[in-house]
C-alpha cells in the first residue's frame, strides 16, 4: 500500500514512512492510493467473526505487509483490549460506547494502535523518535497511555494551561517514564501552532526526529474504522432491519472520516451525521459549498473546539470534491451549549442514561435527522466517559456521577509538568532534554 500526499507535492510512501512522518514533507495529509472493498468470504463470515478477526481484515491492506501478519495480529489484540457495547435507549436509538479503554475516550483505539506500530518499527533501530502532540484534552491522555513504556519513543504533550479538565490534566501529567507534559500559557491554538512550528524548524532536526500523533497520522486515523464494524455486526445480530445511520460528534473529523473508510470497505451503513458544537465550519460548508474556517470558540464539548478541521482534505478526496456525493452519505448539524445542556438532561430523564456533552451533541444530530428520515435506526457515538466532564455533566443532570476505577486510581497523583510561554522555550526544552 502506498500513501500519497493530498498536497501532491511529495513522493508516495509506504505505511511505515507514513506513520513515521505523520504529515508529508509538503505539509499534506497522507491518503491511501487505493481502497479495496473486503472480500465476499469476509462478508459471508462476518457475523461469526471476533472483533480481533474483523479488525485484522479491515486494517491489513493499509499496512500492506510492512508488519508481518502474526505481529499485526498481536498489535490488533493488544489495541482492542476492551469492550465496545451498544446500549439501546429506545426503539430506534442506541449509543455506541467508545469509552471503555484506559483513558475512557475513543482516542484510546488510535493511540494504542499507533504506539504499537511505531514500537514495532523501532524495535531494531537505535534512533529515537519524539512524538510531539498538542491536545485540547483527550488526545494527550490517550497518546500518553498508549505510548507509555514503548521503547525508543518519547512523547511530549503540549496542553493549554487551565483549559483542560482536572481529570484530563492528571491523565497527561502523571504517567512518568517516557511521557512528559508541557503546560502552555495560552489556548489550544497556541499549542497547535507551536507543534507546527517545531515540525518546520530545520534547526531542530539534528536533535529530534519528530512525528505527530494527531489524527493526521494514518496509524491513528485508520483503526478508528474498527468499531463501526463491531457496531453493525452487533445490530445485525440483534436483527435490526432499518437502515443504519451513525451520528458522530466531530471536531477534527478523523473519527467520521474513518467511518467513511469502513463504508468504502463495504460496511452496510446508510448514512452518517457529522454533529458539531458552535465550531460549525463543516456544517456551514455543507450548506453553502464554501469552506470558511474560523478561529475556534470555547464550548462545553471542548474536544470538538476546532475551527479548521484537519481531516477536511481527506473528506474532499473521498468524495472527489463533489458536494452532491458527500450529501448523499453525510448530513451535518451544529448545536449550542444550551442545547447540549438540555440534551444531557433529556437523555437522563427519558432513558436514565448519563451522556457526556459530546455524546449529547451526537444525540441531537440524530434527532434532527429523524425529523425528515424517521425510518432509520440511529446510533450516536459516546466518544468519552461523562466522568471526564464531571462539572458540566453533574450540573446538567443534578446527580453525582460514579467515578470508575481507572480515574479513581489517578486522583491522588501529583501533576508533573514544565510550564512554558513561547516557542523559544519549547525549542530549548526539546534540545536540552534530547537523549541521543
Ligand atoms: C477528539 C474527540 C472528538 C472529536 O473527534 P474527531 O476525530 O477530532 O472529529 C469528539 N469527542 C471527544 C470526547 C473527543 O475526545
Amino acid at each position: 500500500m502506498q500513501y500519497f500526499s493530498l498536497n501532491n507535492n511529495a513522493k508516495a510512501v509506504g505505511f511505515e514512512k507514513a506513520v513515521r512522518f505523520g504529515l508529508a514533507p509538503d505539509r499534506g495529509l497522507y491518503f491511501p492510493q487505493q481502497i479495496d472493498g473486503l472480500s465476499d468470504s469476509f462478508w459471508d463470515n462476518f457475523l461469526q467473526m471476533s472483533h480481533h478477526e474483523i479488525a485484522l481484515h479491515a486494517i491489513e491492506q493499509f499496512v500492506g505487509g510492512e508488519i508481518p501478519n502474526d505481529e499485526l495480529q498481536k498489535i490488533v489484540e493488544d489495541t482492542l483490549c476492551f469492550d465496545f457495547p451498544i446500549v439501546e435507549l429506545s426503539q430506534n436509538i442506541a449509543t455506541l460506547e467508545l469509552f471503555h479503554g484506559p483513558t475512557m475516550a475513543f482516542k484510546d483505539v488510535g493511540g494504542r494502535f499507533m504506539a504499537r506500530c511505531l514500537g514495532y518499527f523501532n524495535q531494531n533501530s537505535d534512533e529515537k523518535i519524539t512524538v510531539l502532540v498538542a491536545t485540547s484534552g483527550d488526545t494527550g491522555g490517550a497518546v500518553a497511555s498508549g505510548f507509555l513504556g514503548v521503547s525508543g519513543v518519547e512523547v511530549v504533550i503540549l496542553y493549554p494551561k487551565g483549559k483542560v479538565s482536572h481529570i484530563q490534566e492528571l491523565q497527561l501529567t502523571t504517567q512518568g517514564q517516557n511521557i512528559t507534559a508541557i503546560e502552555v500559557d495560552g489556548v489550544f491554538d497556541d499549542c497547535q501552532e507551536m507543534v507546527k512550528t517545531a515540525f518546520l524548524d530545520e534547526t531542530l532536526k539534528p536533535h529530534r526526529n519528530l512525528t505527530s500523533a494527531n489524527s493526521i497520522n494514518v496509524a491513528r486515523w485508520l483503526p478508528q474504522s474498527f468499531y463501526y464494524f463491531f457496531a453493525v455486526q452487533e445490530l445485525m445480530k440483534r436483527k435490526v432491519k432499518n437502515p443504519i445511520v451513525f451520528s458522530v460528534p466531530s471536531g477534527n473529523f478523523g473519527n467520521i472520516c474513518a467511518g467513511f473508510i469502513a463504508k468504502e470497505l463495504g460496511l452496510p451503513v446508510s448514512h452518517f451525521i457529522a454533529s458539531t458544537n458552535q465550531n460549525n465550519t463543516f456544517p456551514r460548508y455543507m450548506e453553502s459549498g464554501i469552506y470558511d474556517p474560523q478561529p475556534s470558540v470555547q464550548t462545553i464539548s471542548n474536544a470538538m473546539d476546532v475551527g479548521n478541521p484537519s481531516n477536511f482534505d481527506r473528506i474532499n478526496k473521498l468524495f472527489n470534491q463533489d458536494l452532491y456525493r458527500l450529501k448523499n452519505v453525510c448530513s451535518s448539524y451544529y448545536f449550542s451549549d444550551k442545547e447540549t445542556h438540555k440534551a444531557m438532561q433529556e437523555i437522563y430523564e427519558n432513558f436514565s442514561y448519563v451522556a457526556d456533552p459530546h455524546g449529547a451533541i451526537g444525540y441531537l444530530g440524530l434527532q434532527k435527522y429523524f425529523e425528515n428520515n424517521p425510518d432509520y435506526y440511529g446510533v450516536f457515538l459516546e466518544t468519552a466517559h461523562p466522568v471526564k466532564f464531571l462539572d458540566v455533566v453533574e450540573k446538567a443532570i443534578k446527580t453525582k456521577v460514579n467515578i470508575p476505577p481507572q480515574i479513581e486510581e489517578i486522583l491522588d497523583r501529583v501533576p508533573e509538568k514544565t510550564p512554558i510561554s513561547s516557542y523559544r522555550e519549547l525549542k530549548e526544552y526539546l534540545i536540552d532534554n534530547a537523549v541521543k
